[in-house]
């Protein structure tokens, strides 16, 4: 590619005609070409955001990972025990205070024993 090549172009960012020195140059200015490369991140995440979902979203997948981790677990916090049966924190409050589920306190910390959730599905 010869060096001293004027292409007349037009910058896809502010779409002003700007003189381009080689072929592959899409902006009239360095400033153009971030601009446009922020547009485009910007434009991604709104395109995320608003997309139908076909594939899980990284809170989700972290969901799936995380009942992977407590369902090896034997011992689970109260936050663990209640993403393992699928109720909010609230509802797992409930069955603790109306003694549905058996809950042992260790050092300040509130455990509940995965075998006791278990048990309560048999
Ligand atoms: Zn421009």
């Amino acid at each position: 590619m010869a060096s001293n090549i004027r292409i007349e172009k037009v910058c896809i960012f502010c779409e002003q005609p700007f003189i381009a020195k080689t072929t592959v140059t899409k902006y009239c200015s360095h400033n153009c070409s971030r601009k446009y490369y922020k547009k485009q991140k910007r434009d991604e995440k709104i395109r995320k955001a608003t997309a139908p979902r076909k594939t899980m979203t990284d809170a989700e997948e972290q969901t799936v990972n995380s009942f992977e981790i407590i369902t090896k677990r034997d011992f689970l916090s109260i936050k663990e025990a209640a993403t393992l049966i699928g109720v909010s924190e609230s509802t797992f409050y409930r069955l603790m205070k109306n003694k549905t589920i058996k809950t042992h306190k260790l050092g300040g910390r509130t455990i509940i024993k995965r075998s006791d959730i278990d048990n309560l599905f048999t």
